[in-house]
Formats: C-alpha cells, structure tokens, sequence
C-alpha cells in the first residue's frame, strides 16, 4: 500500500512555506497574504489534496482562495479534486493529460480512481497573476522542459520561485518519456531570468537552491543532451552508453534518463556520421 503523509509548513521567505508530502516528497507550497492564502500543488491523491487545503488554512489562519498546479505528474495534480471550492489554475497543455496512458498508470500504481481526478479548472498559456489576498503571485511558463505544461511560480515581493520539476535537489532531474530534453534548458533560461543573487528556488523536490546551483543545473541538462548527441553520433549503442563516458548526474538518474534521451535524439535525426570515403 502507498502511503500518504505530509509534513509540517517551514518557512522558505516571507510568509512563504513549503511541506512536504509523501509518497514522492513533492514539495507543497504555501503563499500567505494578508487576507487569503495561495497552495502551489496538490500532492498524490484527492485525499492528500483534501489534507493539504485544511493544513493549509489552520496554519495561515485564511482562507485558500486559489491553487496553482505546476505540471500534470500524479505527485503534483493528483490531490486537486481534494481542494474543494478552490479556483485552480494550469497550463493550457494540461487539456487530455488525464486521458493519456500515464496518467491511467500513474493512478492505478497509487489506488486513486482516475474518474475522480481533475485538472485545473482555468487552463492559461504563458501567464496569470493570481491574487493572495492582496499579494502578487504570478505563475509563468518558459515552454516545454520537464512536461509540456510546466509552470514556474514567482512570488516578486518575496524574491522566491517554485519551479516546479524543472529543477530537483533530491537527486538529479526526472528525464521521463514527456520530457524535452532539448528545450529544457530554454525553459528553465527563463526562470534563471528571473533570479537575483538572493533569490530563494524551491525546486520540485529536494531543498530549496540557490542562483548559481540552479544556474549549474541548467548547465548538467544542456551538458546530457550534448554528452548523448556525441555518443549516438560516434555510434554507440544504448547498452555501452552509461560506461562510454563521464555524466554530469547521479547513476540512478542517468540509467533511467539515457533510453530517454537516446529515443528522443534518434526520432530528432541524430544518428552516426558517416566517414567521406578516401580517394
Ligand atoms: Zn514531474
């Protein structure tokens, strides 16, 4: 059996507080105003969505009046429906995600019955200012990286940004089938756009960043595509790769990233180049 639990609210800037939930410790966020509250994802279940709304409005003492969902995987959408008479707010390529294959599994794997399940009730394509009760919250997207609907959320008073799984600390990125490997670093151009030197980065999971280890992140994602376009283009197999050179993340990480990335450079034309033949 999965088991749901969260975490106590800790404070990561002014009147911002990230909790964690399990099971894939996401990080839940937590805007307080001055007169209502903004949560950024939901966790795994609508139960754990349910659980993180109540929590959230005893520990801030208002009223939840919006929740932002940074991208469709279970750990961040899944708790929606839970968020009761919460307006929510996602991107536009949310549309169909609970129709795709992944998310069936995703929900079977956790016991949550997929006909429950929502997405986000105002769909936007780059970005929305929410109001936390007479506090700017402003969720942005930079274009495809980890998903196709990711989201970063940027609280400008606060001088902090949840960047939802563009960025991880627990470990390295999340190189799933949905990702763009090769835009991903684009994306998260934007988001580094946005950093001062004491810009708080909340990631998706793991401790909150600073500017230059979320500036290096983005660095190892462009370093991985590079690394992989130089195997496939000296033609080494899939099965030789992990040990043909040196990775800029964890093993674990690169195993389950290196079919990824291998698929997605094959299906955009990278392949051998051949020799010009000697005359
Ligand atoms: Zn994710």
């Amino acid at each position: 059996m999965t088991q749901f639990s969260m975490g106590a609210f800790k404070p990561v800037a002014d009147q911002v507080f990230v909790a964690v939930a399990e099971p894939a410790a996401v990080n839940i966020g937590l805007v307080i105003g001055p007169d209502a509250a903004v949560v950024i994802d939901t966790g795994s279940s609508p139960a754990q969505g349910a659980q993180i709304k109540a929590a959230a409005e005893s520990f801030a003492g208002v009223r939840v009046t919006a929740v932002v969902v940074t991208h469709g995987h279970y750990d961040h959408l899944f708790g929606l429906p839970g968020l009761t008479d919460v307006p929510s707010y996602g991107h536009q390529s949310l549309s169909g995600y609970l129709d795709t294959t992944a998310a069936g599994v995703a929900a079977a794997e956790l016991g949550v019955t997929l006909s429950e399940l929502t997405i986000p009730q105002h769909l936007f394509h780059l970005a929305k200012v929410i109001d936390a009760g007479g506090r700017r919250v402003e969720a942005l997207h930079f274009g495809p990286g980890h998903t196709n609907a990711d989201l970063a959320v940027y609280i400008p008073d606060a001088d902090v940004v949840f960047a939802g799984d563009l960025l991880e600390s627990n470990g390295g990125p999340d190189f799933g089938p949905d990702c763009f490997l090769k835009d991903w670093p684009v994306a998260l151009d934007g988001i580094l756009g946005l950093l001062t030197e004491n810009t708080v980065v909340v990631p998706g999971h793991g401790p909150v960043m600073d500017r230059l280890t979320a500036f290096s992140q983005r660095a190892s994602i462009a370093g991985f595509y590079g690394l992989v376009e130089n195997l496939l283009q000296r033609g080494i197999k899939l099965e030789d790769a992990y040990s043909s050179a040196e990775w800029p993340f964890d093993e674990v990480t690169i195993r389950a990233a290196l079919p990824v990335a291998y698929a997605q450079l094959a299906a955009a034309g990278v392949g051998s180049r051949r020799q010009l033949p000697m005359l």
